[in-house]
């Protein structure tokens, strides 16, 4: 969370309830983190909680900081790399290699249903990437890359294009929060400067 803080404008803030939803709440994202079936793997979905809310599943075997970062990044609207409408340009599915309950995974979107993602350039090193044997059922390699020189790996964290793309995803937002916050310190500044203004020597006196 820090590390997405860091390169965005995005906050994520430790509620103990979910506040009631107001006008000013929403466009907020509640996300539940937990685990109820008490699961090892890694989830790609997220699942629609109450209300406004996301639930983000992270199983035991996905501790690690990059596993954890791709999970939010799920939440913050990021697909799987693999799904991405352009990924046949890139890479094949070895759909025969795919354990079968695991293959939808690896569908791409429908181009139609949404634009950006349609748009969105494919990234090997995109921290959203599965690695080159993700859910393999006989070892065999479930992605591969129509580039050989390209060498699929586990992400080591975020890439440059990740970066740009949350950038580009939350630019908006961002600018503006920074002109509420200009404003908000410009009236600050005035009322600071009203307030040691000595009014008494400049009241004007009605005739
Ligand atoms: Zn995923």
């Amino acid at each position: 969370m820090n590390m997405l803080e860091r390169i965005s404008c995005v906050v994520f803030e430790d509620i103990e309830l979910k506040p009631p939803r107001t006008k000013k709440a929403r466009g907020d994202l509640w996300i539940n983190i937990e685990n109820p079936r008490k699961t090892r793997e890694c989830s790609h979905t997220l699942m629609k909680g109450y209300g406004d809310s996301a639930v983000l599943v992270l199983g035991y075997d996905c501790m690690s900081t990059t596993e954890i970062t791709h999970a939010l990044m799920h939440a913050l609207g990021f697909p799987d790399e693999v799904t991405l409408p352009s990924r046949d340009n890139f890479v094949r599915i070895m759909w025969n290699n795919i354990q079968p309950k695991y293959r939808p995974l690896f569908w791409a979107q429908n181009t139609k249903g949404n634009q950006r993602n349609a748009l969105k350039d494919y990234d090997p090193m995109s921290i959203m990437h599965f690695h080159d044997r993700a859910y393999t059922i006989n070892g065999g390699p479930t992605i591969v890359p129509l580039n050989p020189s390209i060498v699929l790996k586990p992400p080591s964290g975020l890439s440059e294009l990740d970066r740009s793309n949350i950038y580009k995803a939350f630019r908006h937002e961002c600018n503006k929060r920074k002109v509420n916050n200009l404003i908000e310190h410009c009236r600050i500044d005035y009322v600071d400067e009203y307030d040691d203004y000595d009014h008494e020597d400049h009241d004007v006196t009605p005739l």
